[in-house]
């Protein structure tokens, strides 16, 4: 269980004089990794907000990665933006979280929509379930409903706050505690990077932190509902995710490099 402990890079300012934004994000985006490195992760969140002048965002997809980061923002009053990414073909499960969420930490969690224009000409030329006859399909769907909407959220945020660890996969593996994406132009965040999903669990459990539903059936990582499945005992978590694709990443394109 995590507990409240007192480290000089908490309280200390961690940036040196020389590595301000404007001056070098990377060098800027280095210092915050090292110095959330040895914090506890909400320690990691209030460091950021405070070393941070910027608008920070992060990216609520329900999971219980980001129910616990969410957790930590609420607990601490952090005044960081919270959105979700509404694909429109969520699980109802995930819907109702949603609001059992913002009812317990009275707060709202902000919606994004993806542009309906772009999604009546993706439906008009796919069909409602045209993502599993290709992968080109596929990602121009996830491209349309989740990559769009993204960069509308990130739109002029100096930092990008992520429930991603380490261990899911080997793409997200090789991501850092804080590193300056040249493509968005910001420094993306991963505060859980470091954690297993059964030490976030633990945590979850002694917090009492609300979660999905499907997790009890059989579901590690939960998406859209068409695109997503209980995996069997034994299966990496992501395995549940676009199953009928060979091979690939696993990822809808959201925490891959965008070209710059
Ligand atoms: S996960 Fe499936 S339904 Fe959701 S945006 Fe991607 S392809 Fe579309």
């Amino acid at each position: 269980m995590f507990r409240e402990t007192s480290h000089p890079a908490f309280e200390a300012s961690l940036v040196p004089a020389d590595s301000s934004p404007s001056s070098d994000p990377v060098a800027k985006a280095r210092a915050l990794a090292q110095a959330m490195a040895p914090l506890t992760p909400p320690q990691r969140l209030a460091l950021l907000r405070r070393e941070l002048d910027g608008r920070l965002v992060f990216t609520h997809g329900f999971g219980i990665e980001g129910q616990l980061l969410f957790h930590w923002i609420c607990e601490q009053n952090l005044a960081i933006d919270v959105v979700t990414l509404d694909t429109g073909r969520l699980f109802p499960e995930t819907y109702e979280l949603w609001e059992k969420t913002e009812a317990r930490y009275g707060r709202r969690i902000r919606a994004i929509y993806p542009d309906g224009a772009a999604l009546e000409r993706l439906v008009a030329r796919d069909g409602m379930f045209g993502f599993y006859d290709s992968v080109e399909a596929r990602h121009a769907c996830c491209g349309v409903r989740k990559v769009k909407p993204l960069e509308e959220a990130l739109s002029g945020a100096q930092a990008w706050l992520t429930g991603v660890r380490a261990d899911q996969t080997d793409t997200r593996h090789a991501a850092s505690l804080a590193d300056f994406e040249h493509g968005r132009g910001l420094i993306k965040v991963n505060p859980l990077l470091d954690w297993t999903r059964a030490r976030v669990l633990a945590e979850v459990a002694a917090h009492d932190v609300p979660i999905n539903a499907l997790h009890a059936k059989g579901f590690a990582s939960i998406g859209c509902e068409p695109c997503t499945r209980a995996i069997k005992p034994g299966e990496s978590e992501r395995n549940g995710r676009w199953w009928w694709e060979q091979g690939g990443s696993r990822e809808c394109g959201l925490h891959l490099p965008k070209a710059g």
